[in-house]
């Protein structure tokens, strides 16, 4: 289909990979010797590119694709533990292996090629962002009805399921029904990513509250291995891209914690100092120095936070 995202004009050249796609963040090769479409594996390299209101900034967070990498990684392992005994996790994901090029090490995977679904899965355990938009517009959120009453910030419990449809580049992803999900997608695909992506989320709080955070939402993509027919979890899981990480000493109902990772980004961006005007649609300015910096200093906290471990480039 057509490509969406960059040009891939950054994209690196890697010895036996050919380019195939960039989006805002990651950069997606498959094997040479494969025919172009067709391979079993792709190598999706994260590289260190932010992005904030729909732009991509300059310049790039050193280590950023580094830490989305091996906090995926981690969450795919935790996310499998505890599912012993059982048959298989019902996460089971798409990474094949992490032996990558040199030039890419430590943030990039190869993974198994999938037929992704055209969604984008959100869960919800606390009303913020695009959900309290509509909440307050219509008392729901992709159709499903919320208590009044609630603010920014608002636990939701249980969690809600609020799918999205992945939108075009350049333009938002836009929040769908559950209806209008199983239209694209058939409605057994869709019960079961909605009962996948409430597990995951069910299980992710847990493990997030325990280090001191608090997962208020998180967005997942999931996809039909094709040799196999199993849905499958793809893409990047529990980053601080993809989801809402709150410091759990923060939380305040009526006024949401900032996110943990863009934070400065979008405080510096909306600042007099940066004399940026979003409205005009124009290339945000150069990061400085300093929110480059503190920016950085929020992935590697949430990566150490999270898995106990000390990131080391
Ligand atoms: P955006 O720029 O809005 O983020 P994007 O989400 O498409 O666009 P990236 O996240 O940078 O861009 O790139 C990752 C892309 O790879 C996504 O389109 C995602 O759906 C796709 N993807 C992730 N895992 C797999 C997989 N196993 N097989 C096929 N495609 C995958
Ligand atoms: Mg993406």
């Amino acid at each position: 289909g057509a490509r969406r995202g960059f040009d891939g004009a950054e994209a690196l050249e890697l010895e036996g990979w050919r380019h195939v796609y960039s989006g805002k963040v990651r950069d997606l090769y498959e094997p040479a010797d494969a025919e172009p479409g067709r391979s079993e594996t792709l190598l999706v390299v994260a590289s260190d590119r932010i992005s904030a209101y729909d732009h991509v900034l300059a310049p790039p967070i050193p280590d950023k694709g580094a830490i989305l990498t091996q906090l995926t990684l981690w969450w795919f392992e935790r996310l499998a533990e505890g599912c012993n005994g059982a048959a298989a996790s019902p996460f089971e994901h798409h990474v094949v292996s992490t032996d990558v090029p040199e030039a890419v090490a430590g943030r990039a995977m190869v993974v198994k090629r999938l037929d992704m679904f055209p969604v984008e899965c959100i869960a919800r355990g606390y009303l913020t962002g695009s959900g309290l938009a509509e909440y307050r517009e219509s008392g729901a959120v992709t159709g499903l009805p919320l208590p009044s009453g609630l603010v920014d910030g608002s636990r939701l419990d249980p969690a809600i399921f609020t799918p999205s449809a992945k939108a075009e580049v350049g333009e938002h992803d836009e929040n769908i029904t559950f209806e209008q999900m199983a239209e694209r997608v058939g409605d057994e695909a869709a019960a079961r990513l909605r009962h996948l992506t409430l597990d995951l989320y069910t299980r992710a709080e847990a493990i997030a509250r325990e280090a001191g955070i608090i997962l208020a939402d998180t967005k997942v993509e999931f996809g039909v291995d094709p040799t196999t027919g199993q849905i499958v979890l793809g893409d990047e899981v529990l980053t601080p891209d993809s989801s809402r990480f709150w410091d759990a000493d923060d939380v305040e109902p009526g006024r949401a914690p900032a996110s943990f990772d863009k934070q400065f980004v979008r405080d510096w961006l909306t600042s007099e100092a940066s004399g940026w005007d979003r409205a005009s649609g124009g290339e945000p300015p150069a990061l400085p120095a300093d929110v480059v910096a503190k920016t950085r200093a929020r992935y590697v906290e949430a990566y150490e936070k999270l898995t106990g471990r000390t990131f080391t480039p």
